[in-house]
């Protein structure tokens, strides 16, 4: 749980409130759960981690556009499982278009079994040809009388293959470029709409590409207005990017709680590790970064909820700042930790497989130093 005192100028009294309930819920039931062995059972676990999430309204800070409230809960969630996390954060993705840009009849039909996790979402952006660069977005999406119909292929899409609920962003006038991309709710059952197979990770984490192949939805699977899917995006990107710092601060507080216990337990040369300067230099790094990234994790988050209509820099800050720290962090652990430490069944190698990918996803750090560079040259 992070520490109140530090981020308490951030916070409202019912969101240090929810840091404790959160935090004491992923002690109970999530911690305790055991790591899936291949992707099958990572898919199953993600479903089964939705419904315990859905049934004790865990989702609900997604549907209340609270930003700390999401990024306390993904700060204990990651430092249980980083299984967890993904599965709150993806629900996450896949609804703020929907909140943002939706019709109150599209939300009157989604967002009641989303909040109750028994419809899981999934965000489909990536494409072999556009990742960092998503204005290169190729699926296309034509008119046809009533109906939409998509054509194209998604990447590296999370819950690809389990979701019920796609957010597909295709183009509908590639002339206009990102002005032209547009967003559709298209569920998995569409007919045209494939799972073409798992990309597996070496951390569990359901992952996949899909298939959209004369894929025929109707007009009212367009989220917002024809364009409007690049700025819909981007907005959900901007609003989330703090969640991703905040479970990179959880898996950091994680790699040194487990550093603590062993150096403190673990003789060498006579004497526990604890007691050796080298040692104590990596903890007390660890814990001063970890510190840096929560302040600006959670001023992020702050800034959103009291109305700042854009927080781009200080999203991206605390995005690279955050990330980058949980993987030196991850990292030291697994060494001061030793041979065991490298063991699959160790939670901080856990750790290092999932640190990853939080680098990567919801735009790299690079992208997000020229986010942040981009600003102070305006
Ligand atoms: C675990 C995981 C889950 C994901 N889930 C989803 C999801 O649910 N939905 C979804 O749509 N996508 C998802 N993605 C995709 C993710 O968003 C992309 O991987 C990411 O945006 C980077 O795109 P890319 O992999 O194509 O890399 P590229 O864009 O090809 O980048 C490769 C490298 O080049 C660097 N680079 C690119 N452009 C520049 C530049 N201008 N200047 C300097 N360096 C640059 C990047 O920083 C990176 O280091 C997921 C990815 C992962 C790993």
């Amino acid at each position: 749980m992070p520490d109140a005192r530090l981020i308490r100028a951030f916070l409202d009294p019912q969101h240090t409130a929810l840091a404790e309930r959160a935090s004491a819920f992923a002690d109970r039931e999530i911690a305790k759960r055991t790591e899936p062995a291949d992707d099958a059972a990572a898919r199953q676990e993600a479903r089964a981690l939705l419904g315990v999430l859905g049934e004790g309204n865990w989702l609900q800070p997604v549907f209340d556009l609270d930003a700390r409230a999401c990024c306390l809960m993904r700060d204990a969630l990651a430092e249980a499982s980083p299984l967890a996390d993904a599965v709150f954060a993806l629900q996450g993705l896949g609804t703020t278009p929907i909140l943002l840009g939706g019709s109150s009849a599209q939300k009157q039909r989604w967002l009641g079994p989303i909040s109750q996790g028994k419809v899981m979402t999934a965000f489909a952006m990536t494409e072999p040809e556009a990742g960092s660069d998503v204005s290169g977005i190729a699926t296309t999406a034509r008119r046809d009388g009533t109906s939409f119909v998509l054509d194209g292929a998604k990447t590296l899409i999370s819950n690809a293959g389990i979701a019920d609920l796609y957010a597909v962003f295709a183009s509908t006038d590639r002339t206009k470029g990102p002005k032209g991309i547009s967003c559709f709710l298209v569920p998995a059952d569409a007919p045209g709409l494939r799972f073409k197979g798992p990309q597996v990770l070496s951390a569990p984490h359901p992952l996949g590409e899909i298939a959209l192949e004369n894929c025929q939805v109707p007009a009212d699977a367009l989220l917002g207005t024809e364009g409007r899917g690049y700025a819909l995006g981007l907005a959900t990107l901007d609003r989330l990017r703090p969640t991703v710092a905040a479970a990179a601060c959880g898996m950091a507080a994680r790699a040194l709680s487990e550093s603590l216990d062993h150096v403190k337990q673990r003789q060498q040369f006579g004497k526990p590790l604890a007691q050796f300067q080298l040692v104590q230099q990596k903890l007390a790094r660890m814990a001063t970064d970890l510190a840096a990234a929560r302040l600006l994790t959670y001023r992020a988050a702050y800034e959103k909820d009291k109305g700042q209509e854009r927080i781009t820099s200080e999203a991206a800050m605390a995005k690279s700042f955050a990330t980058e720290m949980a993987q030196r962090a991850v990292d030291d652990a697994v060494q001061l930790i030793g041979g065991r430490g490298v063991l699959t069944s160790h939670p901080v190698d856990r750790l290092y497989r999932a640190v990853r990918a939080l680098r990567i996803y919801e735009g790299t750090t690079e992208i997000q130093q020229l986010i942040i560079a981009g600003e102070l040259l305006k």
